[in-house]
């Protein structure tokens, strides 16, 4: 039986959608299939891939993008200063209430288990916490001494392993590692090289970090956007000045569940959506999404809730990480993040619009351009931009429908790939008015408006000999 439905379904889903891009979807026609089921943003992780696993991922979905017409955007994801344990043949069991030696070197004549690190000052950033956790709190252990020789006892609170490899956190310390280290540095002027669209940082502490690889790119000519990971206690203690010298954030919950304690989690990402929202500055809510799926056909109920919740507080992308990355089911994860962000966009389009802060004249025209759309019924707003800069502060407003972005470079068209509501082009601008026609011609190609459609246009109209005024018009094609 059909179910009658009690709602206006949105034409079009507006939430992004990031992948992470691993072993269990590397094949050309997987790639494609995440494309399919509504991938924007694909991220390649350089925790994990080589630069050369990278480039060929990149020129399979760069063939795509030119094949079928997508534009999906590439971000490549910085290391960062993360704490690992050695190389082991076979994980190491470890049963709860054992105690172990966490240590830089091999230690002989130690009778408990050795546990080795990456790290030769671990022992001096010990004090600052009480616990050791093995991958986000997989594994917990107290720490009981800390050893003139630089090692560190600890006692498991639980039964488990620890494999090769694994990522250690010290909840709350201040780690005395750079934050951006010489493998990262190397990795993003690979990146620039490879011509990404995204870089994100991990394990960013303060504003000075991102401008220092601001500044790195500016040098390169790279126009890369910069996303800021938010994972650390630190970072979120400069949030404010953190978002002003971003292009985007990362609200990275595995990691930053780990270094606070995790029912801190929901508070700080709603004040980090809300700070970007108010900002403009697109926000993307990562990591645990819908977990269960890299083993089941199906997100828990739970899961459902936490992508939706995601939604309704008006984050820009949701991501998913080893739900594509390593997952049984990679393709049915995105068309379960789509189904649950296009379900919950038409709940939410029945609700008035929450009152943004109108910061300047731009600003106060987009928020303009949404309410005459809105009220006219139009069925997209059409922006013409070269900078990008007038579409974030369109969607900066949350309109429930699309902002379709007219902009001269494939370059800027794929760097909108991460706001919401926004669906890219690339057209060709010429005089005002031939651009505009050139973006609703370039608009129906692609399936986003019809003959007979009432859009909201932004675009430049020539007043005088000199110059031009932007406008706001109501148009019918
Ligand atoms: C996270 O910690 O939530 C995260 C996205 O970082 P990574 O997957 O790189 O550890």
């Amino acid at each position: 039986m059909k179910t009658k439905t009690c709602y206006t379904p949105l034409a079009m889903r507006l939430t992004k959608i990031v992948c992470t891009i691993g072993p269990a979807c590397r094949s050309a026609q997987t790639l494609k299939a995440l494309c399919d089921a509504g991938m924007t943003v694909a991220r390649l992780n350089l925790s994990h891939g080589t630069q050369d696993d990278c480039k060929t991922i990149i020129e399979d979905i760069r063939k795509i993008n030119q094949d079928y017409g997508y534009a999906v955007a590439i971000m490549f994801d910085t290391k960062g200063a993360e704490i690992r344990t050695g190389v082991v043949q076979y994980p190491i069991e470890i049963t709860k209430g054992q105690e172990v030696v966490f240590s830089p070197h091999p230690l002989d004549n130690e009778e408990r288990t050795v546990i080795t690190v990456n790290y030769d000052r671990f022992y001096a950033d010990v004090p600052e916490t009480d616990r050791i956790l093995i991958d986000n709190g997989e594994m917990a252990l107290d720490i009981v001494d800390i050893r003139a020789d630089g090692s560190v006892v600890a006692r498991s609170q639980d039964d488990g392993s620890i494999g090769s490899r694994r990522h250690i956190n010290l909840p709350g310390a201040d780690i005395d590692l750079p934050s951006i280290t010489e493998k990262d540095w190397e990795d993003i002027a690979f990146t620039c090289e490879q011509k990404a669209d995204f870089v994100a940082l991990s394990f960013i502490r303060n504003a000075g970090e991102v401008q220092s690889v601001r500044t790195f790119l500016e040098e390169r000519g790279s126009p890369m956007q910069i996303i800021t990971k938010v994972e650390t206690r630190q970072a979120v203690e400069n949030i404010a000045e953190i978002i002003d010298v971003s292009d985007a954030i990362m609200v990275a919950r595995g990691d930053l569940g780990a270094d606070l304690p995790f029912e801190e989690l929901p508070i700080i990402q709603d004040d980090i959506v809300l700070r970007c929202r108010d900002r403009g500055t697109p926000v993307i809510v990562a990591t645990h999404m819908l977990e269960s799926m890299t083993e089941h056909p199906m997100p828990t109920r739970a899961e459902v809730t936490d992508v939706a919740y995601a939604v309704m507080t008006g984050a820009d992308a949701t991501m998913l990480s080893g739900e594509t990355a390593s997952g049984k089911f990679p393709i049915r994860a995105v068309e379960a993040m789509a189904r649950i962000q296009q379900r919950t966009e038409e709940h939410i389009a029945r609700f008035s619009r929450r009152a943004e802060p109108v910061h300047d004249e731009r600003e106060g025209r987009s928020e303009a351009a949404v309410s005459l759309a809105q009220a006219s019924k139009a069925v997209a707003i059409v922006a013409f931009t070269k900078t990008g800069r007038t579409v974030l502060e369109i969607s900066k407003f949350r309109p429930s429908l699309p902002i379709i972005a007219c902009t001269n470079t494939p370059e800027r068209q794929r760097s909108l790939q991460l706001a919401y509501g926004v669906l890219p082009l690339c057209v060709p601008f010429a005089d005002p008015e031939t651009t505009v026609q050139n973006g609703f011609s370039c608009a129906k190609e692609r399936g986003f408006l019809h003959d007979g459609d009432s859009v909201v246009i932004l675009s430049d109209i020539p007043i005088s000999d000199s110059g031009f005024a932007p406008s706001v018009q109501v148009r019918t094609l």
